[in-house]
């Protein structure tokens, strides 16, 4: 466990620069491949009796380096990091589960991350229970005798409600079902699910990590600290036909999952990341501190100022003291709520869509997390598939426009969206 603090750990964790020829910087390793000292070496590499390079699907110099220090920021004992945020929520589920099992999860999720439980999965015998994480029994109430696992994002996307982290892993633990928990908006710097209890977190890297909005990337970070020999996870406990009979808690105990999803996972679903993505991933990962704090404070200001629009019917973000979240945001959140507010407004789909559609500085693109804001309206986008009853438990609405609040200068911002209310004709506001 590392002993310095967050600013530092995500400037050094993980790279050594004696190793790398003195390189200040962290070096692309741009090689499918690696050459084996001779035979025998080449055979303990793969019989795991040595840890070394072998093929850069399963690993990669530069990528190491990216997930050592999100592991180390997040608590862990160790990470694999994949393609993008889908594939880390993939890889760990499809690691983990087989035919015949189940999930609970939360229904306040990312759209895509619904559309794989609750379309996709099934399709391969692994089905889902959605269910409202603001009910305190919630996961105890859907759990079934072949669940295998709790899901939920500790601060949704978009509907930016604050999950109680300590309840559901309370619950996880009674159940005896890894607790999985999505970080991606609150990232390590707001919030370590670990401390909370999650047995494994995942971050879509594409969104605050990076910051930039110019690479796709995700990660797997296990806590170590499940119990997979506890009876409900045989391909933990049993020979592994998939790696020469390996028994993964034997062999790798308290890092049992994650060098499963590496040497199983990575190498048959092949979502590995490219290690120019990684060292571009390292370079937003430098600054996420100092920008995640610029990212909330934006957030709140700009939230406080919508309030006072007579545009406006309603803003929720959870740093507000009006958000029904307010109390959950200061236990788990205390350092800022991040950059993501969503309001609503008078003349709802078509004002909200006149609005997108205006604004300068806003980008209108579904994507969030850039250094630049962004907006969007998910009922004519991102969530147009959904029907009425899933609109509402995952909070999208007609009349909702979700702001990645970036780095810009406030003012400007407030113009922006000025000129955009501007737009929507007098007698919808009367
Ligand atoms: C974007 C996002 C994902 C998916 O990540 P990609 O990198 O786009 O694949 C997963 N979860 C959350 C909460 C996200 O915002």
């Amino acid at each position: 466990m590392s002993t310095q603090k967050f600013s530092t750990n995500a400037l050094h964790a993980g790279y050594d620069v004696t190793q790398n020829g003195g390189t200040r910087a962290v070096p692309i390793y741009q090689s499918t491949a690696y050459v084996f000292n001779d035979s025998d070496h080449a055979a303990n590499l793969f019989s795991l009796a040595e840890t070394g390079n072998i093929y850069t699907r399963i690993n990669n110099p530069t990528t190491d380096v990216l997930e050592q220090r999100l592991a180390t920021l997040e608590g862990g004992i160790a990470a694999v990091a994949t393609a993008s945020g889908a594939s880390a929520i993939a890889t760990t589920l499809l690691t983990l589960l087989k035919a015949g099992d189940h999930i609970v999860a939360s229904n306040s999720l990312y759209g895509g991350t619904y559309n794989l439980l609750k379309v996709t999965l099934p399709r391969h015998g692994v089905t889902t229970t959605f269910v409202d994480p603001s009910d305190p029994d919630a996961f105890t109430n859907a759990a079934q005798e072949n669940t295998r696992a709790f899901f939920v994002e500790s601060l949704g996307n978009p509907k930016l409600d604050v999950l109680d982290l300590e309840n559901i892993a309370a619950q996880a633990k009674g159940f005896k079902v890894p607790f999985i928990v999505d970080n991606t908006v609150a990232t390590p710097y707001l919030l370590n699910p670990i401390k909370h209890g999650a047995n494994i977190v995942i971050h879509s890297l594409t969104k605050y990590i990076n910051g930039n909005g110019t690479a796709l990337g995700g990660i797997i970070i296990d806590a170590g600290t499940f119990d997979w020999t506890n009876g409900k996870f045989p391909e933990f406990t049993e020979p592994s036909a998939g790696y020469h009979g390996l028994v993964y808690s034997e062999a790798l105990e308290a890092a049992a999952f994650i060098a499963k999803v590496r040497i199983e996972g990575l190498r048959d679903y092949g979502s590995a990341i490219s290690p120019f993505n990684a060292f571009q991933i390292i370079q937003g990962l430098e600054t996420l501190d100092i920008r995640i704090k610029k990212h909330s404070e934006n957030a709140f200001a700009l939230a406080t100022w919508l309030q006072k629009q007579e545009e406006v019917t309603w803003v929720n973000y959870p740093g507000l003291a009006t958000s029904e979240y307010s109390e959950l945001a200061q236990k788990y959140l205390p350092k800022g709520q991040s950059g993501i507010v969503t309001f609503g407004v008078k003349g709802g789909y078509e004002s909200a869509k006149t609005i997108a559609d205006t604004t300068k500085l806003f980008s209108l693109l579904a994507n969030i997390g850039d250094t630049k804001s962004l907006i969007i309206h998910p009922a004519s986008t991102t969530h147009q598939q959904l029907t009425l009853e899933e609109q509402e438990s995952t909070g999208v609405t007609n009349d909702l426009i979700r702001l990645s609040v970036g780095l810009e200068n406030l003012d400007d911002l407030i113009v922006d969206l000025e000129e955009a209310f501007a737009k929507i004709p007098k007698e919808v506001i009367a």
